[in-house]
C-alpha cells in the first residue's frame, strides 16, 4: 500500500523533472482516498513555499474543506524540509512516509516529529522506494551539471576537430 502511493508521488516528481524543477512529488491520502497531489514548482513560480508537500496539503485542505487532516497520511519522495514538517504538524497529518533521505544532514524531521509541538506527534517512516526516489534526484542533478558544462565550454568548430580531413 505504501509503495502504491509512493509510486504516485514518484510520477508527480517525474512531472516536476520534465518541467525543469527538482523532482519531488507528494500525495495526501485520507480514508484510503487520494485527496491531495503536488509537485515542486519553486522555480517556475519563483515561490520559496511551492514545495510538493505544501501543494499537496493545500489541495487536501481545500478538497476536504478543513485545515485539519487528522488521520491523513503524506507520501513524499524526499525527506521533508522543516517548513513542510511544520505544515504537516499544522494540518495534524498522522503519518509521513518518505522515500529518499536528505543527504546533506540538514533534516530536522525526527526532531520536529517528536517535539510534540501543537500537542501533535507525527509518525515518520523513511526509505519507501528509496532507490527509485533518490535515483530520480541524482539523475536530475547530474544531467543539470552536464547541461551547464556543455553551455560553459566553447563550441568545437568542425575545423578544430581531431578527425578533420576525414569529413566528407
Ligand atoms: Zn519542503
Amino acid at each position: 500500500m505504501q509503495e502504491k502511493y509512493m509510486k504516485m508521488a514518484l510520477r508527480l516528481a517525474q512531472k516536476a523533472a520534465r518541467e525543469g524543477e527538482v523532482p519531488i512529488g507528494a500525495v495526501v491520502v485520507a480514508d484510503g482516498k487520494v485527496v491531495g497531489r503536488g509537485y515542486n514548482v519553486r522555480t517556475k513560480r519563483q515561490l520559496a513555499t511551492a514545495h510538493a508537500e505544501m501543494r499537496a496539503i493545500d489541495q487536501a485542505c481545500r478538497k476536504l474543506h478543513s485545515w485539519r487532516l487528522e488521520g491523513a497520511k503524506l507520501y513524499v519522495t524526499l525527506e521533508p524540509c522543516p517548513m513542510c514538517m511544520g505544515a504537516v504538524l499544522n494540518s495534524r497529518i498522522e503519518k509521513v512516509y518518505f522515500g529518499a533521505y536528505e543527504q546533506k544532514g540538514r533534516s530536522l524531521t525526527e526532531a520536529l516529529a517528536n517535539a510534540n509541538l501543537l500537542n501533535h506527534r507525527v509518525q515518520v517512516t523513511g526509505g519507501i522506494l528509496e532507490k527509485e526516489c533518490s535515483a530520480l534526484i541524482t539523475e536530475f542533478f547530474s544531467s543539470m551539471r552536464a547541461r551547464e558544462r556543455a553551455a560553459s565550454s566553447p563550441a568545437v568548430l568542425p575545423s578544430q576537430s581531431p578527425d578533420d580531413g576525414n569529413a566528407t
